[in-house]
């Protein structure tokens, strides 16, 4: 059973580059949940940020000839203009660098975990990729270079904390496997039960501050500032005043249904790394973990040399708003890779938008104006499986919640095909008046419901139908989606 409150995050994003169409669609995800949640009248907290310490950034900066700060201001100005020309409705947005809202959480967590001894400070040999911020082991590499960089890690000697996750290892397999912290899809929730199984015992919580100057201090060591994960996953918490508000900390934590929304490619932290590190600081886990694929592009992987990258804002500003959540949602499978390709982007948009939900409107509405003087009457529901939609939308099985949508436009479609208003009403008897106004009921509540169940995900476009349909005198409609 859903709790009444229900908290929804995206992982925060990091700054040191401009927004992709991933990040487009992990927001578009989370955003639908997040309005599914409030349709039903559940309390929710919907959550995103920026992720904004680290060396990589100092790098790129330096580079541009500005201060971190500048260049994290800069991007995040970015990632929240993403979020409005998506339509996304976050409730709230927080950055790592905020000194006043996150950072006193991070320290809070930092000395609960340290009170249990789980944080030790020792010496440390190992293989470094600046590329990827990280320590790599030896499997790591191909032919001794990181795989993702081409280059051969650094060797590096350094004192730093290291935070025992192993010894929280046999707890968070259980409440994996029992489903208390339910990682999906399945696959995920193998890979993960797997690095568990194998021993991941140990991870390093902080470098020298000469080596990482952008971060928060670590508590009470001045030559020691935090390495990411303390200071990235706390952001979860931080939002929520874990700090000082205990009030909204309880509601939308401790009582709450509690969804992660994260990439493939982040599983680990998310499902080794945060949940110890919540055990340690004597918390609850969250309650499921959604991690959803990547995104090719014209059935490549994109990549600056290939020229492929898909740029959000452009697509967003020659289809609109819902034409690209459209795409994302329905294209991509919620849980696996997808790709994203013009050709089939506007075959979509032809097919499902214009011809099927777009002509179904504007039938509908011109038919009532004409035949009906713009008036319906609402009287009853509408015969289809919605409860089976909000299932699907209720587990983030998106692509095939829109499915069954589409197969009910197309039916009503078809419907309109067979009854002919337009040729009972070339007899304008009593009985066939008396068909065509029954048969323009229906439509209008299918339309209804439709809109109903679509809100979620075409929040802009469920708003134009309910409009119309529920105007006090019908009128002809403009066309939803204009012909490309
Ligand atoms: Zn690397």
């Amino acid at each position: 059973m859903d709790k009444e409150n229900i908290y929804i995050t995206t992982a925060i994003d990091y700054v040191n580059g401009k927004p992709h169409i991933g990040h487009a669609l992990e927001k578009v995800q989370a955003d639908v949940l997040a309005r599914f949640y409030r349709q039903q009248g559940k309390k929710v907290l919907f959550l995103t940020g920026t992720d904004e310490h680290g060396s990589k950034i100092v790098a790129t900066a330096a580079k541009a000839g500005i201060i971190p700060q500048e260049l994290a201001d800069k991007n995040t100005d970015l990632f929240k203009k993403l979020l409005k020309d998506l339509n996304i409705s976050n409730d709230d947005f927080i950055r790592t660098s905020d000194q006043t809202r996150h950072w006193p959480a991070v320290k809070k967590m930092w000395e609960l975990i340290f009170k249990q001894g789980d944080l030790v400070k020792k010496d440390y040999q190992g293989l470094y990729c600046v590329g990827c911020e990280a320590f790599l082991t030896e499997k790591d590499l191909v032919d001794g270079k990181c795989q993702h960089h081409d280059k051969e890690p650094e060797k590096i000697v350094e004192r730093n904390y290291f935070f025992n996750l192993g010894k929280y290892s046999s707890r968070i397999i259980d409440k994996i496997e029992k489903n208390e912290f339910n990682i999906v899809p399945e696959s995920r929730k193998n890979e993960i039960l797997n690095i568990l199984k194998q021993g991941y015992k140990e991870v390093s919580f902080s470098r020298p501050k000469e080596k990482l100057s952008w971060g928060v201090p670590v508590p009470n060591d001045d030559n020691q500032v935090m390495y990411v994960w303390c200071d990235a996953l706390t952001n979860y918490i931080s939002a929520l005043g874990f700090a000082e508000n205990q009030e909204k900390f309880e509601m939308f934590w401790n009582n709450a249904n509690v969804t992660h929304i994260i990439g493939k490619d982040i599983l680990r932290f998310h499902a080794a790394i945060w949940p110890a590190m919540l055990l340690s600081a004597g918390l609850k886990l969250p309650d499921k973990l959604f991690t959803h694929g990547f995104i090719t592009s014209e059935g490549k992987k994109m990549s600056k040399s290939l020229g492929n990258i898909v740029d959000p804002f452009e697509v967003l500003d020659k289809y609109g708003v819902d034409p690209v959540r459209y795409y994302l949602l329905r294209e991509i499978p919620s849980t696996s890779d997808g790709d994203i390709a013009m050709g089939r982007f506007e075959k979509l948009y032809s097919s499902d938008l214009a011809n099927g939900l777009g002509n179904l409107v504007s039938r509908v509405t011109n038919m009532v104006a004409n035949y009906l003087d713009g008036q319906v009457e609402f009287n009853g529901q509408s015969e289809f499986n919605w409860e089976r939609i909000d299932e699907y939308t209720r587990e983030l099985k998106y692509d095939k919640a829109l499915h069954e949508i589409w197969i009910i436009i197309d039916q009503a479609n078809k419907m309109i095909d067979d009854v002919k208003p337009w040729k009972l009403a070339k007899l304008d008897t009593a009985k066939n008046r008396l068909m065509i106004k029954e048969h323009l009921n229906t439509q209008a509540i299918i339309l209804r419901d439709i809109a109903m169940v679509l809100q979620p995900y075409l929040p802009d476009t469920a708003g134009k139908i309910l409009n119309l349909i529920q105007a006090p005198k019908i009128t002809k409609a403009k066309p939803l989606f204009p012909r490309l």
